[in-house]
Formats: structure tokens, sequence, C-alpha cells
């Protein structure tokens, strides 16, 4: 699959934008090569700039769970297009994405929309400190939560020490308040409680893991950090950015039934549009500002295009709540048949699933944390990547991302998903890649 019209976009590109690229993980910096200039997309195929057919596993990172270009999401942007991009003043289809969200997400009495995850997850913080009085937050190795400051924090050697920023441009000053433990291990949540006692506001996690790879969560982790909450007066954040609306229809919270004090939303709610959203109990969410002191604004938040995007989306979500059924079959039969494969070209794999979200790592398993999914053979993932891309398939540019499964990917995708797997590693084995 040749591709110079990418080639000679991604340089016309570097001229304007840094790194040619707007996000930095659509670089390919983590498998080599040239990223791919995306024309249009429809159902569970992306179209390249060279006219060549992609079967996509990324769905925008997450949006495209019903496919791209849904007809009802096209028909609710264009309709609402039509009426004025936007105000800046309250509109009627915020009260009803609002009252549909908190309609299916558990505990969510109140919802404040933003413009993206990062803004979402960076305003659950703020309330958290505000509620409680509080500075320090914990987040967990290999999860991420967007490009705050307060997140862009390392543990140093060993994952309980202070933090180092892990980005220029983030000071010390915040990166003191950052704290991280280990993802599925309560014993390092319950050591830095102690060591900070009366310090912490929040806990903040990805109830499942998508940000390195797919890692769920330990039976007892989630009801174990509640409780460990409870005991030290912290409030619990689940940043639903990546799994809400897509591991069931009220995310994570409704999966596993553990119950946070505040959520963060984005990618599914907005349905490709750039959204976000935070919300909580109707006490936690009260300190928000104008009702109380906790001051969070958005001159575009609540855009009447975005709503009626995100709107249409999720109607559809919940009229049809067999989407998740069908979402998991194909899911498991994706994840069997691309086992069978590696295990036939004797290939060493791990994987995790939760629903459609899918990890394959190139070690031995269990992977159940960032030091498990570290030992990944992320070469070996560059060479599949490229493989997979050449015989048609589009998987995420990186080892450390999760697959997404559309409700688009029918039986036939599968199969051409799989067989082209099969290509690829057979072409890889030819030529010793697979070693
Ligand atoms: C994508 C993501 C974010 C950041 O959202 P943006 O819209 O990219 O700012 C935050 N948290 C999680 C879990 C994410 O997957």
């Amino acid at each position: 699959m040749p591709y110079p019209n990418s080639q000679k976009y991604f340089e016309e590109a570097g001229k304007f934008i840094p790194g040619g690229v707007n996000s930095p993980a659509r670089a390919f910096k983590g498998v080599g090569g040239t990223p791919l200039f995306m024309k249009k997309a429809e159902g569970a195929f992306m179209y390249d700039e060279d006219g060549n057919e992609l079967i996509d596993y990324i769905g925008s990172w997450g949006p495209m769970i019903l496919g791209h270009a849904f007809p009802a999401v096209v028909e609710a942007v264009r309709n609402a297009a039509l009426g004025s991009t936007s105000f800046g003043t309250p509109t009627v289809i915020e009260n009803r994405m609002a009252e549909l969200v908190c309609s299916l997400v558990p505990g969510l009495d109140k919802i404040r929309m933003t413009n993206s995850g990062t803004e979402a997850t960076m305003s659950t913080i703020r309330v958290a400190r505000g509620y409680t009085g509080r500075d320090k937050v914990i987040k967990f190795e290999g999860c991420y939560h967007g490009h705050g400051d307060a997140f862009l924090i390392k543990a140093g050697s060993g994952a309980l020490t202070l933090g180092q920023p892990s980005s220029p441009g983030v000071t010390a000053g915040t990166a003191k308040d950052t704290l991280t433990a280990d993802y599925n291990s309560i014993d390092s949540v319950r050591k830095l409680l102690e060591e900070n006692r009366d310090e912490v506001a929040a806990i903040i996690l990805e109830p499942v893991a998508g940000n390195m790879g797919c890692v769920p969560p330990k039976k007892g982790f989630l009801e174990g950090l509640r409780k460990l909450c409870d005991e030290h007066g912290v409030l619990l954040i689940f940043d639903e950015v990546m799994c809400g609306f897509r591991v069931a229809p009220g995310g994570a919270t409704e999966r596993y039934g553990v119950q946070p004090d505040l959520m963060a939303f984005g990618k599914v709610i907005g349905a490709g549009m750039p959204v976000g959203a935070f919300g909580g109990s109707d006490e936690v969410m009260s300190v928000v500002s104008p009702n109380g002191p906790v001051y969070q604004a958005g001159t575009l938040s609540g855009n009447p295009v975005a709503m009626s995007a995100g709107l249409a989306l999720l109607g559809e979500l919940k009229k049809n709540p067999h989407i998740y059924d069908d979402l998991e079959a194909q899911s498991a039969k994706l994840e069997n048949g691309m086992l069978e494969v590696f295990e036939k070209h004797g290939i060493t794999v791990a994987n995790n699933r939760v629903g459609s979200m899918l990890g394959f790592f190139f070690c031995e398993g269990p992977v159940e944390s960032f030091a498990d999914v570290s030992r990944t053979d992320t070469k070996f993932f560059s060479r599949f990547f490229h493989s997979m891309l050449a015989e048609g398939v589009y998987l995420p540019p990186s080892a450390f991302e999760a697959w997404f499964v559309s409700h688009k990917h029918d039986d036939a995708v599968i199969q051409r998903t799989i067989d082209a797997a099969d290509k690829a590693l057979a072409s890889m084995n030819k030529t010793g890649e697979t070693r």
C-alpha cells in the first residue's frame, strides 16, 4: 500500500505545525514511519488521501462506538449548524444532554460540560481540592488523564517516591502535590494515604485503564479504593473519558457497581465533536461556580453542534442496549481469532479485554500494572503494526494503546482482520521479523 500523498502532506504539515500534528499520539513516533492523512471514513473503514481503505481500530480513540459518519449523528450536526454554531447563552439542547447523561450513569446528579477530556479531569481535581480543602492527589502509573499539569507527573525510581515532572514546563510545586501509586495495588495506595494523612483530596484513576493497552481493575481493587477513600475522607474520581458509555451504557461505574464521588467524561460523549464533561453528586457539585466558590468556565462549553452530536449518539445507545451485547460478541470473536493466529505463528502474547476495549501485549501474562505492560515487545509491535497497515488494518500506532471495536465491525470485518493478521505474520516470519 503506497502513501505518497500522506508523505507529501506530512512534509507540508511540518512547516506550520509542531511535528506536523495537532496531538502527539498521531505522529507514529511509537512505531516509526509517516502518519497517514485521512480523508473520510464510514462505518468500520477509514480512507486515506491515497485512496487506501483501512479497517479502523482506533475509532477516533474511542468516540466512534457506532462507526464513522453514523447517520443520526451527521443529521443532528447538520441541523444544529443551520441554527448557528454557537450562542454563548443557555440552550435547551444542553438540558436534554445533561438529563440524558444523568439518566445513563449511576449516581450522577449534576454534570458540567467542557470542551475536552483534559478540561474535565482538571476540573474534577479542582472541585475535589475545593471540596476537601486539601491539596494532594493520588494517580496511578500508566493512567492518562489528559495534559493538565497535575497529571504530567511520573514517580521517580520506585512508584512510591515523590513526583517528578515528566514534562518540562510543569513546576516542582505542582509535582509535589501529585503522588503516584501502582495500578491494581491497594497496598501502594494505603501506604501513600498513611504517609500523607489528611493531605490527600482525591484519588483519580481510569477504572478500566485504556492508555496502557487495556488493563482492567482486578477483583476488589475499585471496592478497596472506595473503602480507603471513605476511611481517609478522600474523594474517589473515575476518569471515564475512555471507558464511559463504552464498557456499559453507564460506563465502568455501572459495570463494576462501585460509586465514585466525581466522574470525568469525554470521547464517546461528544460523538467525535470536542466535548468533555464532569459531574457527581449534588453535594460535591454544589461547590462549582456560579453556585459555589470553585471556578470553572468555557466560552464554547455545551456548544449546540457538539451537544446535538452527543445527544444523537447517546440517544441511540440508550434506545438500543443490545448494542453492548453485540459489541461484546464481536470483540470476543476478534480476540479469539487474533489469539489463534498469534499461536499459529508462535508469538508470545498476553491479552486483556473489557467489552469493546482490547489490549494485546507481546510478553508473558498476566498484565495488571504499568510494570507488566512495560514488558511488551515494542519492536515486535512496530513491525506488526506496519505489516497490518500493509494488509489494510489500522491499529493504534502505539504498543500502549487499546484497540477499539465499533458496532460496524461485523463478522466480515472481523474475519478480514484475522486473515490480515495471518498474512502479516506469515510475511514477517519469512523475513525473520517475528524473532
Ligand atoms: C483521552 C483521555 C483524556 C484526555 O481527553 P482529551 O479530550 O484528549 O483532552 C483523559 N483521560 C482519559 C482516560 C483519556 O483516555
